[in-house]
C-alpha cells in the first residue's frame, strides 16, 4: 500500500489532517513509527512530518520548556539540562538518541517511556494543540487519558528543580543501553532539613509511566534518614501493575523495586 508523506505549514493544519484521517500519524523521530511501518502495520497510511514547525526549542529559566521535537541527544548536550542528561543518555544507543524525541517518549508503553518518568517526577504539564485549540494538561492526566484526537504535543513544561533535588535510576539487563527492567525518578526538595513535596515516579512498573504517590507521602515532612527511607520502601509497590516481557517478569520487577528505591533514596544512583 502507498504511504503519503505530508509536509504542513502549521500545527493547526497538522491537527486538522490527523483529526480527519484515521490512517494519518504525526511523525516525530520515527523510532517507533517507522519500526511499526517496517513491521507491516497497515493501519498507517499517511505520515505528517514535523519539520519546520518550531517544536525543537528549549527555554531555560525558573520554568523550563522543552519542545516536543527536541531529541534525547539535544537534551544531553544542553548545559542547562545537565540534571536530565543521565535520563536522555539511558535511552537506546546513540543512533536512537539522535532521533528519539521528548514528545514521542510520552506515547511509549512499558518498558519504554523513561523520559516521561522523569517528567512525571518533575510535575510537568503538557501543552498540546488540536482542532479545538490549545490545551494544557498535567502529564499524569495526559498519560491516563491520552491526547485529544488529532492533537499534537507542542511542548512539556515544569519548574526547574532545586540543585540536587532530582534523582534518576534505571535498571537494565543489557548495558549500556537496554530497555528498562524498571526506572525510578524522584524530586526530593529539602527545606529546613525535611523533605517537602516529594514526587516519585516509576517506569515499567505499570503499562505506562506512573507516580508512586504513597512513596512521596511517606517521605513528606521527614528528614531523609534510615527510618523515612524504610517507611517509603514499605509502600514501594503500592499501585504498581508491572507486566511480563523479555526484560523481566512482573514478579521480578516487584521483587527488585524496593531494593532499587532504597538505593535511589539513599543517594546511590549508579
Ligand atoms: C532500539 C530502540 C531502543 C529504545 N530504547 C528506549 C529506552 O531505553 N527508553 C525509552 O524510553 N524508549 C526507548 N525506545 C523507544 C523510543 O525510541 C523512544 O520512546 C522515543 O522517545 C520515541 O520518540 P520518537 O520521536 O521516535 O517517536 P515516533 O516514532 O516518531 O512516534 C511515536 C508515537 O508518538 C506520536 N507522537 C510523537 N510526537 C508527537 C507529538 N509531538 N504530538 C503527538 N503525537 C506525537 C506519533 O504519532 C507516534 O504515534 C527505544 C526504541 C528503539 C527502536
Amino acid at each position: 500500500m502507498a504511504l503519503d508523506l505530508v509536509r504542513v505549514d502549521s500545527i493547526s493544519q497538522a491537527a486538522g489532517i490527523l483529526a480527519g484521517d484515521g490512517g494519518a500519524r504525526f511523525l516525530a523521530g520515527g523510532t517507533f513509527l517507522v519500526r511499526a511501518l517496517s513491521a507491516g502495520d497497515g493501519s498507517i497510511q499517511k505520515l505528517v512530518l514535523n519539520d519546520g514547525l518550531g517544536l525543537d526549542r528549549i527555554t531555560i529559566g525558573d520554568t523550563i520548556t522543552i519542545g516536543s521535537a527536541v531529541t534525547m541527544a539535544q537534551i544531553e548536550s544542553e548545559p542547562g539540562l545537565a540534571f536530565l542528561a543521565p535520563v536522555a543518555g539511558s535511552i537506546g544507543g546513540p543512533a536512537v538518541r539522535n532521533m528519539a524525541t521528548v514528545g514521542g517518549n510520552l506515547f511509549a508503553w512499558s518498558p519504554y517511556g523513561d523520559f516521561a518518568v522523569a517528567l512525571l517526577a518533575l510535575g510537568a504539564t503538557v501543552v498540546s494543540e488540536g482542532i479545538d485549540g490549545e490545551t494544557i494538561a498535567d502529564l499524569e492526566a495526559f498519560l491516563k487519558d491520552g491526547p485529544q484526537r488529532g492533537a499534537i504535543v507542542r511542548a512539556v513544561r515544569f519548574t526547574a528543580p532545586s540543585d540536587g533535588a532530582f534523582r534518576y535510576l534505571k535498571v537494565t539487563r543489557k548495558h549500556p543501553h537496554g530497555a528498562s527492567v524498571l526506572s525510578i525518578a524522584a524530586v526530593l526538595p529539602v527545606t529546613g532539613g525535611k523533605v517537602s513535596r516529594a514526587r516519585v515516579a516509576y517506569g515499567a512498573m505499570a503499562p505506562r509511566p506512573m507516580r508512586a504517590t504513597a512513596v512521596g507521602a511517606a517521605l513528606d515532612g521527614k528528614a531523609l534518614d534510615t527510618a523515612a527511607i524504610a517507611a517509603a520502601v514499605a509502600v514501594a509497590a503500592d499501585g504498581t501493575a508491572p507486566e511480563d516481557d523479555p526484560q523481566a517478569s512482573a514478579w521480578y520487577r516487584r521483587e527488585v523495586l524496593p531494593v532499587h528505591l532504597r538505593r535511589l533514596l539513599a543517594g546511590e544512583t549508579r
